[in-house]
Parts: structure tokens; sequence; C-alpha cells
């Protein structure tokens, strides 16, 4: 039923219903999800079999808890038999939740599972604010401890690339703002640098939150780990994201993934610092997720220890991310290819690394 604009509901429930039944079941979609229909208490039980198998997009296929059950990924599967990625986390005062825009990643980011793994298609809008609208269910049902009991949080930091969705990613944050009634302020959208992309973003009405992922200060060596740096050099996507900020009057956050002997030199803190300071941004620094495909490593915890140190003392506000869920595949992209590779991927592909 999240494949139906909140507005068309009535169209799903035919000319029988009362009009009234279409607020409801759009309570019970986003504003109270439930996990099953069955749950949807003021809808008559014979609706409730009508819609039972049209509730959810998809359905769970895998579940995984970890970091003391504060974390939950989940893999889910649509007819069609594409795999999205959804991650709940827990904190003392946020539950966040990480969804995905597409399935795959055309982008190629050598280090990325997502991207290694290639483009599948892109998710409906329906299919993204499913995924928060599952977590909220989920917490519902099983809150949880030392959390808040729904999503405060969400993050476009799963599989994809959003604003290569553009249209249906607007739609995803229309429907998440207006009709579940999250804030704007709340929802960070995240991106590799597709720089007309970050421009229509900071036209739209809302005041989401941009995150880039930068990973390099110089176009020789951001193109070679991010391939989209090609098309939008740093300097566009600097001057980009500073339109983004002038325009929402949101401190711009950047994405570092530390890459061992990559880009977590001194000189890469420095040139960092510039760019930060340029877009007044946040740095956020990610110790690589090891994938696969891929030999890259993160540094030691003394070399990532020291970078975010040199970035605070060049006066850049900089945090190292928790890597959560680490031992449940935790970097997005990386259930999906486990998952897969049983079945899919070559066999030089599913050799140990
Ligand atoms: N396509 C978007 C959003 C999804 S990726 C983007 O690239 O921003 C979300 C974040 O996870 C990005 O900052 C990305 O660089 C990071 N990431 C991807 N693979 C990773 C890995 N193996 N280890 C650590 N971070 C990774
Ligand atoms: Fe795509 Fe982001 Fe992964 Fe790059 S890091 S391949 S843009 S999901």
């Amino acid at each position: 039923m999240y494949l139906t604009a909140p507005e068309d509901l009535t169209s799903l429930l035919g000319e029988d219903e009362p009009a009234y039944r279409a607020d409801q079941l759009r309570d019970w979609l986003y504003r109270t999800p439930v996990l099953s229909v069955a749950d949807m208490t003021n809808l008559p039980a014979e609706l409730r079999r009508r819609l039972a198998d049209r509730h959810w997009p998809f359905r769970l296929e895998i579940e995984q808890t970890a970091d003391d059950r504060t974390t939950r990924k989940w893999l889910f599967r649509t007819p069609d038999g594409a795999a999205i990625e959804t991650v709940l986390m827990g904190y003392p005062k946020r539950t966040t939740v990480c969804i995905s825009s597409q399935v795959g990643c055309a982008m190629g980011c050598t280090f990325c599972a997502t991207g290694q793994y290639g483009f599948e298609r892109h998710l409906e809008a329906g299919e993204i604010v499913a995924q928060v609208a599952y977590a909220n269910a989920a917490l519902r049902r099983s809150p949880i401890a030392g959390s808040p009991d729904h999503v405060t949080n969400v993050v476009f930091m799963g599989m994809g690339e959003p604003l290569a969705n553009y249209d249906r990613v607007r739609e995803s944050l229309r429907r998440l703002i207006e009709t579940m009634g999250m804030s704007a302020r709340s929802i960070t959208v995240s991106t590799v640098g597709v720089a007309p992309g970050v421009r229509r973003l900071a036209a739209e009405p809302w005041p989401v939150n941009l995150a880039i992922s930068l990973h390099a200060a110089d176009d020789a060596s951001r193109s070679e780990i991010v391939p989209l740096n090609r098309r939008y050099p740093i300097d566009d996507l600097v001057a980009a994201a500073r339109e983004f900020f002038a325009a929402k009057g949101r401190r711009v956050s950047i994405e570092w993934t530390l890459i061992a002997g990559k880009n977590d030199s001194d000189r890469d803190a420095a040139a960092l610092a510039g760019i930060a300071g340029r877009m007044r941004a946040h740095v956020n620094v990610i110790p690589l997720n090891p994938t696969p495909l891929s030999d890259e490593r993160p540094p030691d915890p003394s070399r990532v220890a020291r970078f975010v140190r040199a970035l605070r003392s060049a006066g850049i506000t900089a945090t190292e991310r928790d890597t959560r869920g680490r031992d449940i595949d935790a970097a997005c992209g990386q259930l999906r290819l486990r998952s897969a590779r049983r079945t899919e991927l070559p066999d030089a592909a599913a050799a140990p690394r």
C-alpha cells in the first residue's frame, strides 16, 4: 500500500468504503505503523483480509542484531526479487534508521560494497518510505531498550545514491515530512557529489541535512576512488554545498571514509581542513569497513585518532563516527552481497578475501 501515494489511498479501498477509511488507513501506514494488517483494529475484518497481502512492498528475508541488540539490520526482498537493506540503530536520545534509495548503485566507488555490485534499479518513493514505516512498526512491537520507541532520525546512507534517483527521493521526503510528520531537520541526505542534485535539493522547501561523501581532497586522488568526481569535480561540489548552506542555513557535513595509505596522512587532513573551512562543514570520519572485493583496509586506531586531532587543531569540528554493527556486515550493501553471493555472484567474486 506504500506504493500508492497517501492521497490516493481511496482508490485502493474501492467505492463501497466510507470516506474516512482512507484517513484511518493513512494513519496505520504513516502515523502509527503496525507490522500486520491484522493489527489495524478499527478496520472491518473483511477489509483487513482484502488488504493483508498488499501491506508491505517487500518481505523481510533476513534480520540480524548486534551491539547488544541496539542495532538491527534487515534485508527486504521485493516481489521482483530486488534486495533492500535497512539498518536501525538505537542511541540514548535518538533512534536512527539508515535507508536505501536504490538497489545497488551505479557510482562505482571502489571501497563500497554496493558500488562493487553495480546498479540494479531505483527504489520507488513508497519503497523508500516503507523502510522507515517498517522500522516504526518494528519498534512499536519491540522497542530498543534505552532508546526512543519510534524513529527520530532518518539517514539516506544505505544502498544507492539518493540524488541519482532525485524525483523518487524527493517524493519520499515529502511523505516522510508531510504525511509521516517527521521534522526535516531530523533527515539527512548523503550524496557522493551529484552537484546539480545538491542545487535542486537546496531549492526544495524542506530544511533537510546534507552530507557530502568527499573521501579525497584533490581531484586526481578523488577520481581514483570516486569515479563521479570526473563529472563533478571538487570545486563544483564545494560551490554547490556552499549554495545549499546559503539557502538553508544548515551546516553541511563531510563524510570521510578513512582508507589506509590512501587518504589518512597529515597532508590529507590539512587539505580536508581547507575544504571543510570553505564549506563551513563538520567532518565525520569513518574508518573503512573492509569489503570482499577490495584490498583496501582501515588505518590503525592511532592513525584514525591522529587524523581527527589534526582536523580539530586546524579549527574544524570533527567526529569519528561509530561503525555500528560491524559483526553484521555493517557497511550497507554487505548483507546483500553476502546473501547474493551464494547464488548470483561468479565464483571469483565469492572467493574468501
Ligand atoms: N551514495 C551515498 C549514500 C550511501 S553511502 C553516498 O555515497 O554518500 C553512505 C556512506 O557510507 C558514504 O559516506 C560512503 O562513503 C560510506 N561507505 C560506503 N562504503 C563504505 C565502507 N566500506 N566503509 C566505510 N564507509 C563506507
Ligand atoms: Fe554508491 Fe555511495 Fe557506495 Fe559510492 S559510496 S558506490 S555513491 S552507495
